[in-house]
């Protein structure tokens, strides 16, 4: 009788603990209802100007930030209500499988493979893969030329992969955490080129601190169509996203976005991808 009751009493435990958790305690969120109530936490990048970066005073912008701002409006919360969780690009699939945030808008481009983990709302943008080169550097015109060469990618992302499998599977590939680790490595020459899409490459050569050092070597890798991720399975949510994606369009807040984050880069946008 007794070991029945204290079974029943640690049943009861487990049982308030798994609801405590069903509430998204930890991220504080308040499950994406839309009533406006609580708050909500969208992954972005930190690190990535005219996306998603987090300035010297605290507050984030780029075209990443505003459509992750647009959206969460559309879904029930102000902007007051959004918590930003930096999601580097290969922790982007476990923040969504965990619970850490209700969705990611970080440069995050759809592919099968991620497909398997998370879902997909989108595309909300088309970019591709390029190069990052020292001003001063012309021996790098297209890919091949990056077999004899040390590249810069970051771990998780597709340009990486795209490297190993494809376009230069004989560079001497340094796949780092961050973006930021890249730019350090190719300004003081440990590395040679930086790989990724040409949307963050353009918004880091035009930085200030970079001004004159860096150019884009302007070939079109690959088309990298960003997508919003979301838990798996969740379909009510991303067809809610993409209803808001697809007004952010059509009322002109997705071209005013574009122009405002993109326009200070000077980089050219391919238009607005149809949403699946
Ligand atoms: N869009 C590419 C990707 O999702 C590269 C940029 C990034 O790492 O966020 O992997």
């Amino acid at each position: 009788m007794k070991l029945h009751k204290a079974s029943a009493a640690v049943t009861a435990a487990l049982v308030l603990s798994l609801t405590a958790t069903a509430c998204g305690g930890d991220s504080g969120d308040d499950g994406g209802s839309g009533d406006g109530g609580g708050k909500i936490t969208i992954g972005i990048k930190f690190d990535q100007p005219g996306l998603g970066l987090k300035k010297p005073d605290g507050t984030y912008a780029g075209f990443d930030v505003d459509v992750a701002t647009y959206v969460a409006k559309e879904l029930g919360y102000e902007a007051k209500d959004i918590v930003w969780k930096e999601s580097p690009s290969a922790e982007r699939e476990n923040l969504i499988a965990n619970g850490d945030v209700k969705f990611v808008v970080a440069s995050y481009s759809i592919n099968d493979e991620r497909k398997k983990k998370v879902d997909f709302a989108g595309p909300y943008f088309l970019a591709h893969q390029d190069l990052l080169v020292r001003s001063d550097d012309s021996s790098i015109t297209k890919a091949e030329d990056l077999n004899s060469k040390k590249l810069c990618s970051v771990t998780g992302s597709t340009s990486a992969q795209n490297v190993k499998e494809e376009l230069a599977p004989k560079a001497d590939l340094q796949e780092f955490g961050g973006y930021s680790e890249c730019l350090t490595g190719l300004e003081n020459k440990a590395v040679d080129a930086l790989t990724t899409d040409d949307s963050i490459l353009a918004g880091y050569a035009s930085q200030q601190e970079h001004q004159g050092k860096f150019k884009l070597a302007g070939l079109k890798l690959s088309d990298e169509n960003y997508g919003i991720g979301l838990k798996k399975g969740d379909t009510e949510l991303q067809t809610k996203i993409n209803e808001a994606l697809k007004k952010m369009e059509s009322d002109g807040s997705w071209q005013k976005a574009v122009t405002a984050n993109f326009g200070p880069s000077g980089y050219k946008n391919e238009p607005a991808p149809a949403i699946s």
